[in-house]
């Protein structure tokens, strides 16, 4: 029996006495394995399988369903402090929601899940503000996918734009300076140049100023919203308490 280490995203009852969850392992990437006698109260098989959890599971898969069946779990790390702040929970949810939406299954992401781990745990921390670490996890987390975007070079004239606005197109992954794109063509998403050099590059949150935070946190979405149509956007989630300025 395989044993691996997994950081729980979501669990769900299935009929009396099971558990469906769906986990980032990080030996086979995102899974979803069934956990039989998972639901009893008082349950520490039960309790190892919460979402925001890092344990060791065992399991197999099976050669009949895609279902993996796990059969064994002991907690790693629980992330309390996480857990009892709904602001935490709020930012966690979000990193969740990332790899629930974006990564393929079953396909091992070892560099996305040490990401992971060290997002929940300087979350738990507080060592840094939740906002700053978001945007830490999206820029690393869609760089280690392959959608890093480029540095803010002109496609056409080669022109690097450090203050001005540039014309980003996702599809394609390239960019417009104002002046080609007025020639070339239409559409495109308007952003800094600024900002497109700190996302490609890997320079500290706190090296982005301040004017970018919010533009940031928007654009990201923008690319996360490019390999998952159902993104909703992190920026229109009013419920994130905590104050972006
Ligand atoms: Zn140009």
């Amino acid at each position: 029996m395989a044993e691996e280490l997994a950081l729980i995203l979501r669990s769900a009852r299935y009929q009396d006495a099971a558990k469906v969850i769906t986990f980032l392992s990080r030996e086979g990437g995102l899974r979803t394995g069934f956990a039989r006698g998972a639901t009893a109260r008082d349950n520490r098989f039960g309790a190892s399988l919460e979402p925001l959890t890092l344990c060791r599971i065992s399991g197999r898969g099976s050669a009949t369903s895609s279902l993996y069946r796990i059969h064994h779990a002991d907690i790693v790390e629980s992330f309390r402090t996480i857990h009892a702040d709904f602001n935490l929970l709020s930012w966690a949810g979000l990193v969740v929601r990332f790899l629930l939406g974006c990564l393929p299954p079953d396909h091992p992401e070892p560099l996305l899940f040490s990401l992971t781990q060290a997002t929940f745990s300087d979350l738990g921390s507080r060592k840094e503000a939740p906002f700053f670490l978001w945007l830490s996890f999206a820029r690393e987390a869609l760089a280690l996918l392959g959608y890093r975007p480029a540095p803010p070079v002109c496609s056409l004239c080669r022109e690097r734009v450090q203050e001005g606005r540039v014309f980003f197109f996702p599809g394609e992954g390239t960019l417009l300076c104002k002046n080609c794109r007025r020639k070339d063509r239409k559409g495109g998403v308007e952003v800094s140049g600024e900002l497109l050099g700190w996302l490609s590059g890997t320079a500290a949150v706190s090296e982005l100023p301040d004017r970018f935070h919010n533009e940031a946190m928007v654009f990201l979405d923008t690319l996360i919203g490019e390999i998952n149509p159902r993104w909703i956007p992190a920026a229109s989630v009013s419920f994130l308490p905590e104050v972006r300025d």
